[in-house]
């Protein structure tokens, strides 16, 4: 059985240093190092459909939904179910029928959790869905996205998370149930994370040099 749990990234590794990747020259000073390159991220998505493919492959025309939490999540969504469509043309006796839905959170400046798109969603009532996160930090954000999921009464809800941060300070108070990487507690950019809007067109996983976090205003 191929590892739902995540791939560990230990505290102990800094990344690759920048010069062995070609990086986009806008970005180049802004980086420390790239923790996981694209081609690492790739692999381990295509490992992560061959096990949600062999768990939900039915005979029957039920389809799972398949719902993207953007921005962050847009090229994980795209690449994971590219891939389990893959697995649909590879297997003859097999298959997994997908719809396709998309979310958007955002932090709102009093801290609430701003969820647009949630009204399209009456159609959950007693159907499979998978949420596709990018990243989990604390938790609290894929927590209450389910709590207002629930409304809908689905059959089930499982999470798939591209990263979930190991905490050192702070609890996490959410698992879930596939994931890519743990990662140590940095900031991480690129494959669509941003940081104020920028670096989501950068392909590698990269840790931000401190000094930046100030530099990108909105
Ligand atoms: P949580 O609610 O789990 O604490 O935070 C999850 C959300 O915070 C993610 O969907 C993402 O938008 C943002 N986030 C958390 N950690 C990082 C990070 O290291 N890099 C980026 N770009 N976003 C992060």
């Amino acid at each position: 059985r191929i590892q739902t749990d995540p791939l560990v990234i230990s505290d102990s590794f800094e990344g690759y240093s920048l010069t062995y990747f070609n990086l986009p020259l806008h970005y180049r000073d802004d980086l420390q190092s790239v923790l996981i390159p694209y081609g690492f991220v790739q692999d381990r998505i295509e490992a992560l459909a061959n096990q949600i493919f062999a768990d939900w492959h039915i005979n029957l025309p039920e389809q799972l939904i398949c719902l993207c939490v953007l921005k962050g999540g847009y090229r994980f969504f795209s690449d994971l179910i590219s891939k389990i469509q893959l697995n649909n043309r590879l297997h003859n006796c097999r298959s997994l029928p997908m719809s396709l839905e998309f979310i958007r959170t955002r932090n709102q400046p009093n801290d609430q959790l701003e969820i647009i798109g949630l009204s399209d969603l009456h159609r959950l009532k007693n159907r499979n869905i998978l949420i596709i996160q990018d990243i989990i930090d604390t938790g609290s954000r894929v927590d209450i996205l389910k709590q207002k999921l629930e409304h809908f009464q689905p059959k089930s809800m499982h999470v798939v998370s591209l990263f979930m941060k190991r905490q050192s300070d702070k609890a996490c108070i959410f698992k879930p149930d596939y994931c890519g990487f743990e990662i140590p507690d940095h900031f991480v950019v690129g494959y669509a994370l941003d940081h104020n809007e920028y670096f989501r067109d950068l392909e590698h996983v990269c840790i931000l040099k401190e000094s930046v976090m100030s530099k990108y205003k909105i």
